[in-house]
């Protein structure tokens, strides 16, 4: 997967990581993608659907969608339980306890901002968190995208 995911909004400035091996396993996730979105992706596939993974819509706002269908519409995201800040794992860093909260809070109204510009140009969005069971999360996306195309046959 080529192109690097901008996170242009991530305008906090960032203390090093604390290891090699932290900041490497980063770099990975966000051009490879996490290991909860890998296994959705393998069982979307393994349904029949295909779809764009890291994909910038044309004529929307300036985002990567994890996994998108661009014919209907579809928007997922995979929000990591961290770094969004899900209400059941959030676990708040003990050092630079401030900075992290600024950061996960900009990362989550940056979410909303993201998810409001993409149904304003007529995407549907579908936010799954990490720990959601993956068949679970990709029913429902199957759903959306049928839902979808035969709006649009229609
Ligand atoms: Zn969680």
């Amino acid at each position: 997967m080529s192109g690097l995911t901008t996170r242009r909004s991530d305008l906090l400035p960032t203390p090093a990581p604390s290891s090699e091996s932290v900041s490497r396993r980063m770099a990975m996730v966000r051009t490879a993608g996490t290991e909860p979105e890998l296994r959705l992706r393998r069982i979307l596939h393994g349904r029949g659907l295909r779809y764009r993974v890291n994909y910038r819509p044309a004529n929307g706002p300036r985002c990567r969608v994890d996994i998108a269908f661009p014919a209907p519409r579809v928007a997922v995201f995979v929000d990591g339980c961290f770094w969004h800040g899900c209400p059941s794992h959030a676990s708040w860093p003990k050092s630079n306890a401030d900075w992290w909260r600024a950061k996960i809070e900009h990362t989550r109204e940056r979410d909303r901002q993201t998810m409001l510009a993409l149904e304003e140009s007529g995407w549907v969005v579908i936010r799954a968190w990490e720990h959601d069971a993956p068949e679970a999360v990709a029913a429902t996306i199957e759903r959306a995208v049928v839902d979808r195309r035969i709006r649009v046959a229609l």
